[in-house]
């Protein structure tokens, strides 16, 4: 049983354009390898405002069609951000508790203001959902594309991410460098390894353990590309309880490792694992040995 095909995370069609567009805008603001990205020096060299909320909510409602005016009203409470095209603005609320959050629903209103073929409706509103990794849409799915390569800056990001050695301390110091949340930077670390290692990701469920915790299900799942070309048939646990290794950094609060087995295909593959709990979900590192990789290599 191979990882379920649509929680496979995969880039945008135009991931090639989108790259350009932001080292292009990188490069006009002249913070290219500055981190964490200056997102004021983007918005000023895009044009485009950025404030904290709406100016006028009766106006902005007003302009606005029945049915986004619905979607607004219901959803206000748990919007993140608003690009408004014709105003050349977004707004996005200050987070102060989660200051990665509030970064990159900037970059993703940013995107809708300046990927030219968003350009064909008036205002995008966007909560949870939209900023997710679940995002439905490819213009959602683009927008936060175009995010993650600001707040990273793509390139520069991956030779930093390969000079370390992976685990969740290079992780959470890659998340310092880059204003980025902790989550948000483990997805693009192993998106940017040149080995096979994978990043699962666990919530809890409504389901009740022996022991009275909550199950925590697999909520998404991603691959360094290698990873994926060597173990496309991996079967990864949909769901874990206490008593299961990779759960004791919930269940103790601190970061675990060592090592275990997965069924690919029908072979056995031991793999390295590091797992580490948010307080709102599970993170799991699986990593191939890369040594034993190579012996393997040799003998094959
Ligand atoms: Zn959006």
């Amino acid at each position: 049983m191979a990882l379920p095909k649509q929680k496979i995370a995969v880039r945008p069609d135009s991931e090639a354009k989108l790259a350009k567009l932001v080292r292009k805008l990188l490069r006009e603001a002249g913070v290219e390898a500055i981190l964490p990205t200056p997102l004021d020096r983007l918005f000023e060299v895009a044009k485009v405002k950025n404030i904290a909320e709406l100016p006028d909510e009766e106006a902005f409602l007003k302009s606005l069609s029945k049915k986004v005016q619905n979607f607004f009203l219901s959803a206000k409470q748990k919007l993140r951000g608003i690009a408004d095209l014709r105003e050349r603005a977004s707004y996005v609320p200050p987070d102060p508790n989660n200051i990665g959050r509030e970064r990159f629903a900037k970059g993703h209103e940013l995107g809708h203001n300046v990927i030219p073929w968003h350009n064909i409706d008036p205002a995008y509103l966007d909560d949870d959902e939209s900023l997710g990794a679940s995002a439905k849409g490819v213009f959602e799915h683009e927008a936060n594309f175009f995010s993650s390569e600001v707040i990273f800056q793509g390139q520069a990001f991956q030779k930093r991410a390969r000079d370390f050695a992976p685990s969740f301390s290079a992780i959470f110091q890659l998340a310092k460098e880059t204003g980025a949340s902790n989550q948000a930077t483990a997805w693009r670390f192993v998106e940017e390894q040149d080995e096979a290692i994978a990043l699962l990701i666990y919530y809890p469920s409504k389901a009740i353990d022996e022991e009275g915790n909550s199950v925590l299900s697999l909520w998404r799942s991603v691959g360094s590309p290698q990873f994926n070309r060597r173990f496309p048939e991996i079967d990864v646990p949909r769901a874990v309880r206490t008593g299961h290794p990779w759960v004791a950094a919930r269940d103790f609060n601190k970061v675990f490792d060592g090592t275990g087995e997965l069924l690919n295909g029908d072979q056995n593959v031991t793999f390295e694992w590091n797992s580490w709990w948010n307080r709102r979900a599970l993170c799991v590192l699986i990593r191939r040995k890369p040594r034993l990789s190579i012996v393997r290599d040799i003998l094959a």
